[in-house]
């Protein structure tokens, strides 16, 4: 059997709860393709800092340089203080700069807009994010928002060769550039010059605020968006709910050494510890990951798995309209395989 050394962050709230519904499922799944998986567990945030005086332990760094890949359950950051945010310092230190998150609606899931097929590229490591924040004085904060002609043009780069290589035909770069004339100037400009190395993608450019009432209007007018980092966090929820919500839509942090596999969603604090989150997102999240570690039977086959138990409907989670726990769910999946 081939084996997998995957570095685990459960992560907290809901956290723990999707990472045991998802690794049953691909243990289950590796099973029956021949391969497994040696996780390699370790706490972020809070807990981790009550366990080892560290928000990110130094074993935790180690293990995502030899690993090379990461699976991810959301980690809870404190509002308005506190400690960085644990997923922007994992994205900077590894340089994931690339936020890939498919949207895709299931089977039998009920939706004003069925048929949802768009991904989003987000850029990762700048924007707001920076996170170089001052107060001028008890009166005036100030934010700095960095964008930088490496790092437009390599997430665009990214959104047009994955245009290329999966047959997409359109990429809307989304931006205020008509406010902020010099960062997202530049980020559009960016965009724009590759674009004009790929020929075969069409290319357009909306402003992020129309570009909220056109998704919500019409979201099949878009293919590939392409954008910063909080325009692309903030539109990465709203069209989560096209499919179904937040439990649904997984991700990729991309870098050129190394990934890590994450939903769009985050602790979910209100329903944490009672077996009522969707695991879903988390699920096909690995299901990406499977494919970057060159898995594509076992993807398959699970993928397969959950699109027959959303398609049955009989066992899905509250937050799709169904009764079932999380538990529950990553059993019928199981069985589905
Ligand atoms: P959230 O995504 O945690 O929750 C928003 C809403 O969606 C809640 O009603 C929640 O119950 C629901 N929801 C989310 N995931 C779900 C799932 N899998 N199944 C069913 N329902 C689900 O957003 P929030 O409440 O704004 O943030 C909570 C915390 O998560 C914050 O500390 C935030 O910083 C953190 N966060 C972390 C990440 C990450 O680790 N990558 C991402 C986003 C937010
Ligand atoms: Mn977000």
């Amino acid at each position: 059997t081939r084996t997998h050394k995957i570095t685990l962050i459960p992560g907290d709230g809901i956290g723990p709860e999707v990472t045991a519904a998802t690794i049953n499922i691909l243990e289950a799944a590796g099973k029956q393709t021949g391969c497994s998986f040696d996780w390699h567990n370790y706490d972020a945030g809070a807990d981790a800092y009550a366990k080892t005086g560290e928000y990110i332990p130094k074993a935790l760094y180690k293990s995502i340089e030899q690993n090379r890949v990461a699976l991810k359950g959301p980690v809870t950051t404190p509002i308005g203080g506190g400690f960085s945010s644990i997923n922007v310092t994992l994205r900077k230190k590894f340089d994931l700069y690339a936020n890939f998150r498919p949207v895709k609606s299931l089977p039998g899931l009920k939706s004003n807009y069925p048929d949802i097929d768009l991904v989003i590229f987000r850029e990762n490591t700048e924007d707001l994010y920076a996170g170089l924040e001052v107060m001028i004085n008890p009166d005036i904060a100030q934010s700095m928002k960095i964008i930088t002609r490496k790092g437009s043009t390599r997430i665009a780069k990214s959104a047009f060769d994955y245009a290329k290589k999966h047959g997409r035909k359109k990429i809307h770069a989304i931006h205020k550039a008509n406010i902020m004339k010099l960062s997202d100037g530049l980020f559009i400009k960016c965009c724009k010059e590759v674009s004009e190395e790929f020929p075969d993608v069409t290319y357009a450019e909306h402003i992020v605020d129309n570009t909220c009432m056109q998704l919500v209007l019409n979201p099949y007018q878009y293919d590939i968006i392409l954008t910063e980092n909080l325009y692309g966090d903030i539109l990465s929820d709203l069209c989560s709910a096209f499919v179904g919500g937040l439990g649904l839509v997984p991700g990729a942090n991309l870098g050129a050494e190394c990934a890590i596999f994450e939903a769009v969603h985050g602790s979910a604090p209100d329903i944490a510890g009672q077996d009522k989150a969707n695991p879903t997102a988390l699920l096909q999240s690995a299901v990406l990951m499977l494919h970057h570690i060159d898995e594509a039977a076992t993807a398959d086959k699970i993928q397969a798995a959950l699109e027959k138990v959303y398609a049955a409907g009989k066992t899905l989670t509250r937050d799709v309209g169904g009764k079932s726990g999380t538990r529950a769910f990553s059993e019928a999946v199981i069985a589905a395989l």
